[in-house]
């Protein structure tokens, strides 16, 4: 078992220790375990930073590398956030620091934050769909030093009006951000955190998974963007029977920035004697 985005209290929007979060992980059944703490460079929202400390991150992660290897393989991984202004900084710091798996995300657009919703204003939901998708394609382009993109729509999740939007409507620009990332060999993660939104889906949608694979795309990393011990691993059950009846055939797991693909039926089977066994 996989779960490819979690969080730790160096993040800063999480509180909980790297041991309590791996202690659930292998209580979870999970074998392969990366650790994606966030960096956010020039993070709009002033109250945070979302600096990390690579030195004292790497070394308790290294160290618990060593102490749990006969229980689980731990990966150090980064949630990289991504505005036009900071890819540079953003890619020499991700060169430097020799992670496992770099997810790049985007929280803010136009320099504004979707959390605090400061982005939403003055733009229709379609507007704003369309500006998101445009600005995380030129990132998605420009940059290179990223494995997967994490939580590809997430921008309907803090201004429900978005939810309204059709994807035919956004279909243009979701296909032009698809072709990017395939023409560079780059993934897509499954972010499960999704379905404890009202809309109910990983991110993203399937629909736009669909297109991913007519498409050609294949890389798919799966992960629950826990930030508390009870989401590691969350709903996979839904996510790996929609990934399937897709045709996907692969989970991919990557450590040392290079690609390992594990069956997914095998996952999926392992899975569920995880969860009868509990
Ligand atoms: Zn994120
Ligand atoms: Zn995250």
């Amino acid at each position: 078992m996989i779960d490819s985005h979690n969080h730790t209290d160096f993040s800063e929007d999480c509180f909980i220790p790297l041991e309590t979060m791996i202690d659930a992980a292998i209580s979870q059944g999970i074998k392969h375990y990366t650790i994606t703490d966030h960096l956010d460079l020039d993070y709009q929202d002033k109250r945070f930073t979302f600096a990390l400390d690579h030195v004292q991150r790497k070394a308790a992660i290294r160290q618990a590398q060593l102490k749990y290897k006969d229980h689980i393989n731990i990966y150090l991984g980064l949630e990289c956030g991504i505005q036009p202004h900071v890819l540079d900084e953003s890619e020499m710091i991700i060169r430097q620091e020799a992670f496992d798996f770099v997810i790049a995300s985007m929280h803010t657009t136009h320099k504004k934050d979707l959390y605090t919703k400061d982005f939403y204003q003055g733009l229709t939901p379609i507007q704003a769909y369309q500006a998101y998708l445009k600005e995380f394609a030129f990132c998605l382009d420009m940059m290179n030093e990223y494995d997967v993109v994490g939580h590809l729509d997430i921008v309907k999740r803090y201004e429900p009006s978005l939810q309204s939007v059709q994807l035919s409507e956004v279909e243009e620009d979701i296909i032009y951000l698809l072709k990017i990332i395939i023409r560079k060999n780059k993934g897509l993660e499954i972010n499960t955190s999704g379905y404890n939104d009202p809309f109910n889906h990983a991110f993203p949608h399937p629909q736009i998974l669909k297109w991913y694979y007519e498409l050609g795309g294949r890389v798919i990393t799966l992960g629950s963007d826990a930030h508390f011990p009870e989401r590691i691993a969350q709903h996979y059950e839904k996510a790996l029977t929609m990934l399937e009846s897709i045709g996907f055939e692969h989970i991919t797991v990557f450590k040392n920035r290079k690609p390992h693909t594990l069956s997914l039926s095998a996952i999926k089977e392992a899975w569920m004697l995880t969860e009868s066994n509990i």
